[in-house]
């Protein structure tokens, strides 16, 4: 005997629907779909941005967990510097962070940089690895050289580093000063490449002191890291009068702990990192500094915060002013003499081309500091190693027209910054053990890439420590995620010393967050493409056809799924992709 089909009640305005007291289940919903979810994660647009080709979503999400150490781990995996990187990078993850349309971007900077100081008080423990009998020579112990003798480490090789300098460190330690990275935090960064077993050997000019072809021979690889050091001259008359110097010179004798005598009135030409760096290093030492730069804010290459900080400390800025001469008085510089300038159309940069106007403008100076980018120079190398004008040119994974020679950092054709630095430097790594593994013809190396961007150190040891569903290698948009299941949470930003106090002195000006503020700050992470088994697929489903299964995953059971989507529109990370049912 069948049940009774009961009815709705009936009430006031709503209609009497037939109801089933028996199991709906015979009614297979999933027979009408033309398309089904699946789950995949894909790539966090932070992680496709990053030069390092570190996992950021990765170790945000193990934070957020509370799993600390093996967030650091994860960092450690890709980035040799997270101390380092944590104070210095452009963080172009941030920009890229899809959590600016909802509030403002993760402060990763500052959350790696935490990390970066807690591996310092409790260091990872040393990966055991299968030692090699093949030898590589790193040239240069900048970011480049040092992320490619400690990956190289890491993949088991024994790595001696020949640096010029009586210490490591490259221009973390020769250019940029130590009110933005302090010496004890790079000798600590640089301790742990050491801690791999990699050598360095400083006071070595290679080229001179030994020559490169010793090396190619001697060793079984050589990786060429030596930056560019070169200040490149503005070529006009007057630069050779006393007061008229190279940015980069005065920022190193600074950063040997000389204070040279500047006169009251500096002037910085450029508007880079160098630039803003000679500009608050002069302010540092008494002088009012005016920075003249040829075309605008919009246009500066050098770090947003950078130019703020050099502004909040007392920098005056003159834009659109291009230097024609120095003008003399009692034998050394008086006045820089510039033209004004005007904006035109963008050029291979992208940037909007100054072009001249025609009038003319001085700006009193007792000395003024030249910084307008830097070019490399490689004394007694290789002639027939194909090159450009802004460097060496290399390939995917660091390897020059000449093998067994590798490169990256500023002495190639790449971007220059500390993080593409670093990751080039790992590129390299992972090109020299290809090569020296013979294992060329079976390397896809667009699958060792997060998105579009950099290779992973970890894939390409095959021991990926994230677990991932089904990953793709697509990158997550803005689109992809429901933002409607967040709320907005104020960002940490970092606490920067007082102006006034900060000019007096080199101590650090960016205070950084605590490792608490750090984790806090995790927790706004969005895990943009990444299931983090927050339920809302289950939640929102209409036909209960999404369940938890053993280990927290989910299974959709597909003879009852109809395809609405509704999961996948309201998935808070992008994890969730329809795909079309085969025929
Ligand atoms: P380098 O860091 O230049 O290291 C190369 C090393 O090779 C040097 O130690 C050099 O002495 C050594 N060497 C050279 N020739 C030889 C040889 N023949 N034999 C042996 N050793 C040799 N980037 C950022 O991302 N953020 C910043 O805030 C920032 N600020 C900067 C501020 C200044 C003042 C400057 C100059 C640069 C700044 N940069 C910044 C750029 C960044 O420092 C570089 O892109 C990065 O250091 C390049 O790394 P690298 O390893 O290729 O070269």
């Amino acid at each position: 005997m069948p049940d009774r089909i009961p009815v709705t009640p009936g009430a006031r305005g709503v209609p009497q629907v037939a109801m089933s007291r028996t199991s709906t289940l015979v009614t297979r919903t999933g027979s009408w779909k033309y398309i089904r979810p699946a789950y995949h994660d894909r790539v966090a647009p932070c992680n496709a941005r990053c030069p390092v080709g570190i996992d950021i979503e990765g170790y945000l999400n193990l934070l957020r967990e509370g799993r600390v150490d093996e967030a650091r781990d994860l960092l450690l995996a890709e980035n040799p510097m997270p101390a380092v990187t944590g104070r210095v990078c452009h963080h172009p993850c941030e920009t890229a962070c899809n959590r600016r349309a909802l509030d403002s971007a993760v402060s990763i900077h500052a959350v790696e940089r935490a990390m970066g100081d807690l591996a310092h008080q409790r260091p990872a423990p040393i990966p055991a690895v299968t030692r090699r009998a093949e030898r590589v020579a790193v040239v240069g112990s900048g970011p480049a050289g040092l992320a490619c003798a400690y990956h190289l480490a890491r993949f088991g090789y024994g790595v001696t580093v020949y640096e010029t300098a009586a210490k490591a460190g490259g221009m973390l330690r020769l250019g940029i000063p130590a009110y933005r990275l302090p010496r004890e935090v790079l000798d600590k960064d640089i301790a742990r490449v050491l801690a791999h077993g990699v050598e360095i050997t400083c006071g070595v000019r290679v080229g001179v002191d030994v020559t490169w072809d010793e090396l190619a021979t001697t060793f079984d690889a050589v990786c060429v890291s030596t930056g560019a050091h070169t200040s490149r001259a503005l070529g006009v008359p007057g630069e050779s009068l006393p007061g008229v110097r190279a940015g980069l010179a005065f920022l190193r004798d600074v950063n040997d702990g000389h204070r040279p005598t500047l006169g009251t009135q500096v002037v910085v030409v450029g508007g880079g990192n160098t630039a803003m760096d000679c500009a608050r290093a002069a302010l540092r030492l008494g002088a009012q500094v005016t920075v003249a730069y040829r075309r605008t804010r919009d246009e500066m290459p050098a770090i947003r915060e950078e130019v703020e900080d050099a502004e909040r400390e007392g920098a005056h800025f003159v834009f659109l002013a291009n230097p024609v001469e120095f003008s003399e008085a009692d034998g050394r510089v008086r006045t820089l003499v510039c033209e004004r300038m005007a904006l035109g159309d963008a050029d291979a940069s992208g940037r909007r081309r100054p072009v001249p106007t025609g009038e003319r403008f001085s700006i009193a100076a007792d000395t003024v500091l030249t910084a307008i980018g830097e070019s490399s120079a490689l004394e007694g190398f290789f002639d027939d190693v194909t090159r450009s004008d802004a460097g060496l040119k290399v390939g995917a994974l660091g390897g020059t027209s000449r093998a067994p020679l590798f490169a990256g950092g500023d002495a190639t054709d790449l971007e220059r910054t500390v993080a593409d630095a670093l990751g080039a430097g790992k590129r390299a790594a992972i090109g020299i053990d290809r090569h020296l593994r013979h294992r060329a013809g079976e390397t896809d190396v667009d699958a060792l890439r997060f998105g579009d961007g950099n290779v992973s150190a970890a894939r390409w040891q095959g021991r990926d420590p994230v677990r991932r569903v089904d990953p793709v290698n697509e990158v997550v948009g803005i689109d992809d995620i429901s933002l409607a299941q967040y709320r907005k949470v104020p960002r940490h930003d970092d606490p920067h010393l007082d102006s006034d106090c900060a000019v007096r002195c080199f101590a650090e000006v960016n205070a950084g967050l605590s490792t608490a503020e750090a984790m806090d700050e995790a927790q706004r992470c969005l895990n943009c493409g990444v299931c983090t088994q927050c339920d809302v697929c289950m939640i929102f489903c209409p036909d209960a056809a999404i369940s938890r299964v053993e280990g927290g995953a989910y299974a959709i059971a597909l003879d009852y799924c109809k395809g609405c989507g509704i999961c996948a529109a309201e998935c808070p990370r992008g994890a969730i992709t329809m795909t079309q049912e085969r025929a």
